[in-house]
């Protein structure tokens, strides 16, 4: 049991550890052409960046950015080689999304987390064959909380569901990392999607939706938490996504949200209720 939401399937080789989402820790093989450069470089200027990211949205990647890989990051018991880390997102197509709990649904997820496994491998290639060391983590490896490190690059915000929420897919997309030698890499201080879990606290549609009864909702007297029972969780074996469909950030886009959250907490007494 813990904060977050589901992944989905694959097959490879697991432990006993737990991931991030409760499908247990799972190391994949590197499957880069290229070879780690033996004295890899640090420093990159933006116009390589620049052209990094062109290449990573050729690929399919909707997002790019950029965070620091400390402890609290870190799952799996396992020596991180370098602390800075690329994070990559990939979004959730429709049918995906409206295709019901089931065999299908189960296949077409594990089917994105593939596609993007193979696009970090690919640009983890493309920093290796020009000098940098680049160890591409898979969605699925549970090596990092890649929510948490999408949330540190500033991509988005966690949700009550526990998924990530942008302004580019809503809660509707999966998050890959690729650890990298790059020491210079541009670093977001503070995060402007912070104030979705404001927001979450007075929707809790993801709650009602799922029904499975994976999230439960506790309340304090002054504070709640959502947490996910990942062992009732069918997003893995069974693709379910009730709860990103069934979220505001899925059905009316994140800007919409936003600019009603803004109105409303213009509003004096609710601005005083969320204190
Ligand atoms: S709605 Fe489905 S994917 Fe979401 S938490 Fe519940 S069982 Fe898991
Ligand atoms: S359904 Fe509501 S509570 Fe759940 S993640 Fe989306 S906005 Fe937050």
């Amino acid at each position: 049991m813990k904060n977050g939401s589901c992944c989905g399937n694959s097959e490879p080789q697991k432990d006993d550890s737990k991931s991030e989402c409760g499908c247990g820790f799972i190391e994949y093989r590197d499957q880069c052409r290229i070879p780690n450069p033996s004295k890899p470089s640090v420093m990159v200027d933006e116009g390589f960046l620049k052209d990094f990211e062109e290449y990573a949205g050729s690929l399919g990647i909707k997002k790019v950015g950029y965070a620091l890989v400390t402890p609290d990051v870190v799952i799996a018991e396992r020596f991180i080689q370098y602390p800075s880390a690329i994070v990559l997102t990939a979004e959730m197509d429709e049918e995906l999304i409206k295709t019901a709990p089931g065999e299908e649904a189960r296949r077409l997820n594990s089917s994105l987390y593939d596609r993007l496994a193979e696009m970090t491998f690919r640009l983890a290639d493309y920093l290796r064959e020009r000098g940098y060391f680049a160890e591409a983590i898979h969605p699925m490896s549970g090596i990092l909380n890649l929510t948490l490190m999408a949330q540190r690059a500033g991509i988005g915000f966690k949700g009550h569901s526990g998924l990530l929420i942008t302004p580019e897919s809503g809660p509707a997309q999966k998050v890959s990392a690729i650890i990298t030698s790059i020491a210079s890499l541009p670093l977001k201080d503070d995060n402007e999607h912070e104030w979705i879990t404001e927001y979450c606290k007075r929707c809790g549609k993801c709650i009602r939706a799922c029904p499975e009864e994976a999230l439960i909702e506790f309340k304090g007297c002054c504070s709640s938490s959502v947490v996910l029972m990942d062992e009732r969780c069918i997003g893995c074996s069974q693709g379910c996504t009730f709860c990103i469909e069934n979220c505001p950030f899925y059905t009316k886009g994140y800007h919409h949200i936003r600019s009603r959250f803004e109105r409303l907490m213009a509003k004096p007494e609710a601005a005083a209720n969320s204190r």
